[in-house]
């Protein structure tokens, strides 16, 4: 008998809207993991209270979200590459005390890219520059992206992200200012809305120039609620390998849950539960 479940769960604030919870405890009890996922909320000045609770309780390890991307870091002992090269950690792994802090945000958009194309070689353009785009730029860079094109409203942070990719990888990356409909270059492959429009709103739309998007783009979206965004509906009416934003939640719950346990967990057991929950 073990009455004794391993822990692991999130540390945010906000985080009652969080369905990450529901989605990772679906996978531990389908696949018959005693693990469980306690979803908490944590302000920033509790922080590090509670990263020290977690080792004193012998968690395996916790999401961070907003606002705790950057200030966990503070409290690690060792940190993953494209973690340390975007300066962000969403995930912290706990092994024998030692605290380990990765990103999942990008590799979790990498994986359900990789379902539909492989990015090596290819020249994508991100809109948008803020977290969501630097985890997604900097691990498509890491898996070979050759040419990255930023496109973002504020230009200080668009040039910020171009300038760390081309700085910390081996892509080539150049920044574009949004100052009217974004028209797609014909030499690109892949475009990613990273921007937060359609987040709560599926009629909010993107100022692009869709004449410009062909049939044999992949348009990939990151805005998980509701997944059937404008942009993921209007790239699906012209024929576009579409990726919509519950590919990259799903992914990178699957890699911490895998950095945590060491089980490869079943996407779509997790998949079906966002779903159901968002009532797709
Ligand atoms: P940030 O606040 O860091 O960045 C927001 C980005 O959106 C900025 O580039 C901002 O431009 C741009 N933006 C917002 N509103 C507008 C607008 N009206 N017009 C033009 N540009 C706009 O957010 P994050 O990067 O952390 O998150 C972005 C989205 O990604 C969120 O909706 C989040 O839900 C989603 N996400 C999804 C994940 C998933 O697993 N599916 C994981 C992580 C995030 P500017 O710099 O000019 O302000």
């Amino acid at each position: 008998m073990n009455f004794l479940s391993e822990l692991t769960g999130s540390f945010s604030i906000p985080c009652a809207d969080n369905p990450t919870v529901a989605m990772v405890e679906a996978a531990y009890q389908h696949h018959g993991l005693d693990w469980r996922y306690i979803n908490c909320e944590v302000p920033p000045e509790h922080l590090a209270d509670a990263v020290r609770g977690a080792v004193a309780m012998g968690w395996r390890g916790f999401n961070c979200s907003l606002p705790h991307k950057v200030s966990v870091i503070q409290y690690l002992d060792d940190m993953g590459e494209s973690a340390s090269i975007m300066e962000a950690v969403n995930c912290v792994v706990i092994d024998e005390g030692k605290l380990t802090g990765q990103n999942t945000d990008g590799k979790g958009f990498v994986e359900s890219l990789q379902e539909r194309t492989d990015p090596a070689g290819k020249h994508m353009v991100i809109i948008g520059a803020g977290g969501a785009a630097r985890a997604i730029g900097v691990e498509t860079a890491l898996t070979g992206a050759s040419r990255i094109t930023i496109v973002n409203r504020s230009s200080e942070r668009g040039q910020k992200l171009a300038a760390l990719l081309n700085e910390k990888t081996s892509a080539t990356a150049t920044f574009r200012q949004w100052d009217g409909p974004i028209s797609i270059p014909e030499d690109v492959q892949i475009v990613v809305n990273a921007t937060s429009i359609g987040l709560g709103d599926p009629d909010e739309q993107l100022d692009l120039d869709w004449d410009s998007v062909r049939s044999d783009l992949v348009m990939a979206d990151v805005i998980p609620n509701p997944p059937k965004t404008h942009f993921v509906r209007e790239a699906g009416e012209r024929g576009c390998i579409v990726i919509d934003g519950l590919g990259m939640l799903v992914n990178q719950g699957v890699i911490g849950v895998k950095f945590w346990t060491g089980h490869d967990v079943d996407p779509a057991v997790m998949r079906a539960k966002l779903e159901e929950i968002f009532g797709v």
